[in-house]
């Protein structure tokens, strides 16, 4: 394991011109994340919201934050506004209440829709079908402040490639199936999230537009 600086250096070299890399810098103390954005990193993830406004207030100020965790409800307003993206809203209410947050703070939210196929890691997300029926129902009009830019999702926890591999095109298909539907109305839905420390390259082979590297980036974390 070399420096942050070498890290995101040998990740950065194995992505294609185009494809963002999200420095996942949770549990990282702010001198890590440093030595990152020294090296040139400008986009982090952070997973916990107390743990996140910690940092931007630590951090410089043209450092993009990305929340990638849960979130939980009670927790929207403390987060909106202080984001470029919410990589993972998990639920039609909580993108309500993101919208209704972000009108009342008159700021734009960019988000995400997560969506779970792994089998055993998170039991958060949309399942596909429920995600397209999301879209064909037109859910995503009638937002006032908020801009759907995308899919996130995670390949299931596994060494089998195959399955892994299988798991990052359906969740590709659900992103271009949301996109043959209703791209017109949604111009700036473009990111398809995928890909972390041990299957980033299977997931840019499957169309990631970005990818979330913590582990390869900043090594083990000490929870
Ligand atoms: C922690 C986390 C990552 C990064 O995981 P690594 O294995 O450390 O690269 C990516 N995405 C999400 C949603 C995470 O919670």
């Amino acid at each position: 394991m070399g420096s942050v600086a070498e890290n995101i250096a040998r990740v950065r070299g194995g992505l294609p011109a185009g494809v963002g890399l999200t420095a996942v810098s949770k549990f990282h103390p702010v001198e890590k994340l440093m030595e990152a954005y020294e090296a040139g990193q400008r986009v982090f993830g952070e997973s916990r919201v107390q743990e996140l406004l910690t940092k931007v207030a630590a951090m410089p100020e043209d450092v993009e934050w990305h929340f990638i965790g849960h979130l939980q409800t009670n927790k929207v307003r403390q987060l909106v506004g202080k984001v470029s993206m919410i990589e993972s809203v998990d639920s039609v209410r909580l993108l309500g209440l993101i919208d209704a947050e972000s009108v009342r703070a008159g700021v734009e939210s960019r988000v995400l829709m997560q969506v779970h196929v792994a089998r055993e890691e998170t039991k958060f997300g949309f399942d596909c079908d429920e995600l397209l029926d999301f879209f064909r129902s037109g859910g995503h009009r009638g937002l006032a402040a908020t801009r759907i830019c995308g899919v996130m999702g995670m390949a299931s926890n596994t060494d089998d490639a195959e399955r892994v591999s299988a798991d990052f095109g359906r969740i590709a298909e659900v992103f271009s199936s949301v996109r043959s539907l209703c791209g017109d109305e949604l111009p700036d839905f473009r990111e398809l999230s995928m890909g972390m420390s041990h299957d980033y390259p299977e997931a840019v082979r499957r169309g990631s537009t970005m990818v979330r590297v913590g582990s390869a980036i900043f090594g083990d974390r000490e929870y």
